[in-house]
């Protein structure tokens, strides 16, 4: 077993094994390899360890491997920040997008998503801990926008999406995860129908999935750490 494979291995354990200590299924909870950096073999060997998700945030990036590996039943995923002047990658190459932020990247996505796809899969990023530095929406921005978003016609709202600043302790790491939760148990409440959670990355996974994300996004933990160079 090679070490993609093996640490795959654990991070699924992971997941269960918190899931079960907090009464949820694994299967509610859908790990997002986190490819970025990492080259088409990577992203091969993962899948050819059963994985199928994997999560982008460069642009050019996930033109390059989606097309690469355009014969692999993998759904993609786009979580970085998004220049308008390059929506149209992301429309044409994958099936969720998790960090919409404003109302002109949402239409443009729209407008170009290829009339053969399903609709696009769409989060929206809220910027929870209120950093100043931080991209996304504001909490009170979440309703207007995600209405504006529901009228586009090859989108479909998902849900919410954050990166909470580093927290020192655990129950640190839960309190902006449990204010995403809520957040979406309003729009839930006012009529929206979504059902996506997309929070929690190597080092605080555990606490999103105990305040109930369905998605976590896992990067380090799977291929080990980045080099940027
Ligand atoms: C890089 C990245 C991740 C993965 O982070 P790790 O700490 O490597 O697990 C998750 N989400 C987003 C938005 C990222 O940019």
């Amino acid at each position: 077993m090679n070490a993609i494979h093996e640490a795959l291995q654990g991070v699924k354990k992971q997941i269960s094994q918190v899931a079960d200590q907090c009464g949820r299924s694994s299967h509610d909870i859908l790990l997002l390899a986190v490819s970025k950096t990492f080259p088409v073999e990577a992203v091969e060997a993962a899948f050819d360890a059963g994985q199928r998700a994997f999560g982008e945030n460069y642009v050019q990036e996930l033109a390059t491997k989606s097309t690469a590996l355009a014969h692999l039943p993998i759904e993609w995923h786009f979580i970085g920040p998004l220049q308008s002047n390059k929506t149209k990658i992301v429309a044409e190459h994958a099936h969720w997008m998790h960090s919409v932020d404003r109302l002109k990247i949402a239409e443009r996505l729209s407008d170009q998503r290829p009339a053969h796809l399903p609709p696009l899969n769409i989060c929206l990023q809220v910027n929870i801990s209120g950093e100043a530095s931080k991209s996304g929406i504001t909490p009170s921005e979440v309703m207007t926008l995600a209405s504006e978003i529901t009228k586009l016609p090859n989108l479909i709202l998902r849900g919410l999406m954050c990166i909470p600043a580093p927290a020192a302790t655990h129950d640190a790491q839960r309190a902006p995860f449990a204010a995403l939760r809520e957040l979406l148990q309003q729009m839930q409440s006012e009529g929206l129908a979504v059902d996506t959670l997309s929070m929690g990355m190597s080092s605080d996974m555990a606490a999103a999935i105990e305040e109930g994300a369905t998605i976590v996004r896992v990067g380090t933990a799977i291929f080990g750490s980045r080099n940027y160079s």
